[in-house]
């Protein structure tokens, strides 16, 4: 009888395989991936994090590529921002991403430039000082940019809402900027509406080009049409990435792993993502390759673990994956809610004429913080994000239609 049932529990288990505990087992990559440092793309970090995606997908069954790509790199070695005159007032800045160091220590008075637009630095002299501007309206490297053309040494952006602010500039400033919080914001202009500030700032940051990496992992089917499902693997500096993006990382494999199990008649590709923090480079190299050619539809997850609200969405007017991912919901009883969103690795391949889309839940309160670690993570949460990811890759809609690259729209 002993051995009847055994027999008959392998049976159950072949038939049902891993759908029971996909959270779960989601939320095991999550520990491995998160549990120990940051990811920050261009490093050691970074590099592990893709060795165990590219090994878990290997014993899958997957044919899995590293795809290096060159990306430029950027850390903060060290910032400082205190008032020293009329009193003296240690901030907490963090450096704008791709802002070039100080030369030691930068000490001048400050002064406001409102949202840092051409006309706002007309009003004020900031030549030889420093610039405090309030975050909004232009691009902070518009700010920045507008100040040095105005004869400032350096800028301090500060935030518009509650929060920390983790900006980047997109490419390397003329002069060093650095963003702090709103409440320093408000007490500073608080300062300079009763006299003269005086400040000393240090920037020491490395920029260089160094290189981050792509796992691509393809399951060939028998049909023509091919489907990506993503996810980047590294964070920011000084975040553990739990959940952005320990969390999509780990539902990918699942959903992986479904698709292993039952696959679609078409060829899936399932692709960890590097550097997508610091400005989607990992997704941009793969949707600039020949790669993207014959791309069906791709489903990007990202920050999937923390909060009640999951959502799908892109930047443009392509309804294919979003679609797709509404009618899977209504049949798997999964809540989700269309929405415009970019700011991830979408994106690239939208501007490369990809039907794509993200899913994304929104309620995250320890965004890009030191806070962000696996216990806030919810296998509950990335149940239902592994199972409509894989029903989304194989929905017949996502590879129907005629090719989807415009030959206009490559490159
Ligand atoms: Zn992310």
């Amino acid at each position: 009888m002993r051995i009847l049932w055994l027999f008959l529990a392998a049976a159950v288990a072949a038939a049902t395989p891993v759908a029971e505990d996909a959270g779960e087992r989601a939320y095991a990559h999550v520990v491995a991936l998160a549990g120990a440092a940051p990811r920050p793309a261009g490093t050691e970090a970074e590099r592990r994090g893709v060795d165990y995606v590219a090994a878990r997908l290997r014993e899958m069954g997957y044919r899995v590529e590293v795809v290096a790509f060159p990306f430029p790199y950027f850390e903060t070695l060290k910032v400082g921002l205190e008032v020293t005159s009329p009193v003296r007032i240690a901030l907490n800045p963090r450096a704008l991403v791709y802002s070039p160091s100080t030369e030691g220590v930068l000490a001048a008075p400050l002064v406001f430039g409102a949202l840092g637009r051409p006309d706002d630095f007309r009003a004020v002299d900031v030549q030889g000082r420093v610039a405090l501007v309030q975050r909004g309206e232009i691009t902070f490297l518009e700010k920045v940019e507008n100040a040095a053309r105005a004869g400032a040494r350096a800028v301090v952006v500060y935030n518009h809402e509650p929060g920390p602010l983790v900006g980047t500039l997109t490419r390397r400033s003329s002069v060093p900027a650095v963003t702090i919080s709103r409440e320093e914001g408000l007490r500073l202009r608080d300062l300079l509406a009763q006299g003269p500030v005086l400040v000393s700032l240090v920037v020491d940051t490395r920029l260089e080009t160094r290189t981050s990496h792509n796992v691509v992992a393809t399951l060939a089917g028998r049909d023509g049409g091919r489907v990506l499902l993503g996810a980047h693997v590294d964070s920011v500096e000084g975040s553990p990435g739990a959940n952005d993006n320990a969390s999509g990382v780990g539902a990918a494999l699942e959903a992986a792993r479904l698709l292993r199990a039952q696959p679609p008649p078409w060829t899936v590709e399932v692709v960890a993502f590097g550097a997508e923090e610091l400005g989607l480079f990992g997704s941009e190299a793969y949707a600039r390759s020949e790669r993207v050619r014959g791309l069906r539809a791709m489903l990007n997850l990202d920050m999937v673990g923390v909060g009640p609200r999951l959502l799908v969405g892109n930047t443009g007017s392509d309804r294919r994956v979003v679609d797709a991912a509404l009618d899977a919901a209504r049949r798997l009883g999964v809540r989700l809610e269309a929405r415009r969103m970019g700011a991830s690795d979408h994106v690239p391949f939208e501007r490369a004429g990809v039907p794509a889309a993200m899913l994304h839940r929104p309620d995250d309160p320890n965004y890009h913080s030191p806070e962000d670690t696996p216990d806030k993570v919810r296998p509950d949460l990335l149940d239902p994000v592994v199972r409509l990811a894989a029903a989304v890759l194989r929905s017949p809609s996502v590879v129907a239609g005629p090719g989807t690259l415009q030959p206009t729209a490559f490159r």
